[in-house]
């Protein structure tokens, strides 16, 4: 009994963090948008109510499993999350980034191309395609299925592959910031890096962005490499102009 008490305040604690993590990160990139590209969202208000409410919802669906696994870390020693950064190799460091970067794009493209299968996308896709284009707001936008499917991906993975705490935030961190920054309609990154040798397999806004607005190609996540593999890269969104902001930042790509 205690115990469940316990696992439910957990959970509830991670609801509110990642709730208030997506306010603050989503809120930030919001406001420089304003401030960068003013007028950006200007007739997007009613679609940003939308994807906070699908966000905060979605904000409890990644709480949940997540408290469960804090909760189970600290108690029942269920996760391979370690302090220590001597307890493996110091090279692990980096190299387990990079696995838990690599192991979520992979699912993250597959069930990606699955929810645009005509029907699993009716059911569980169209509501984060109902932003277009979308704003930072539209970082958590999910319907609740496709919450779950990302929700358990990094509980499953802090059981099964050891990383040290500090690198889980880097995970973490990456993950929030790219989530956000890819939605938001501009690119902040350089034209050197998004249009260079490290742009060909990485993904940032521009290329994201014709995801929104193809409805098809572009599946990844983080690296380009699945959809270079299977032949969905669709490329970068092309009006480069436009979209960096070399004009007055109100054209958006396509339009
Ligand atoms: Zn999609
Ligand atoms: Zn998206």
């Amino acid at each position: 009994m205690i115990d469940t008490v316990a696992i439910l305040l957990s959970a509830i604690a991670m609801t509110a963090i990642v709730g208030g993590r997506y306010l603050v990160s989503s809120g930030f990139f919001a406001w420089l948008t304003e401030r960068i590209r003013p007028g950006h969202y200007e007739k997007l208000k009613p679609q940003m109510s939308r994807e906070i409410r699908w966000s905060l919802l979605s904000a409890a669906i990644y709480g949940f499993p997540a408290g469960i696994v804090a909760w189970g870390w600290q108690n029942r020693g269920w996760s391979q999350i370690y302090e220590d950064p001597n307890m493996y190799p110091l090279w692990y460091l980096p190299v387990s980034l990079f696995l838990y970067l690599i192991i979520h794009d992979t699912w993250f493209y597959w069930t990606h191309r699955l929810f645009h299968e005509p029907s699993w996308f009716k059911l569980a896709h169209a509501v984060h395609h109902d932003s277009r284009p979308p704003t930072a707001w539209a970082a958590m936008s999910f319907h609740p299925i496709e919450a779950i499917s990302g929700a358990i991906v990094i509980p499953a993975l802090v059981i099964a592959v050891p990383i040290h705490v500090g690198v889980l935030g880097f995970v973490l961190l990456i993950m929030t910031i790219m989530g956000v920054t890819n939605h938001m309609g501009w690119e902040m990154f350089p034209r050197w890096l998004v249009q260079g040798r490290l742009g060909k397999w990485l993904i940032t806004a521009t290329h994201h962005e014709k995801h929104h607005e193809l409805y098809r190609g572009n599946y990844g996540l983080y690296f380009r490499f699945w959809d270079k593999v299977c032949g969905t890269d669709i490329g970068l969104a092309n009006d480069w102009g436009s979209f960096d902001g070399a004009n007055n930042g109100r054209k958006r790509v396509g339009s």
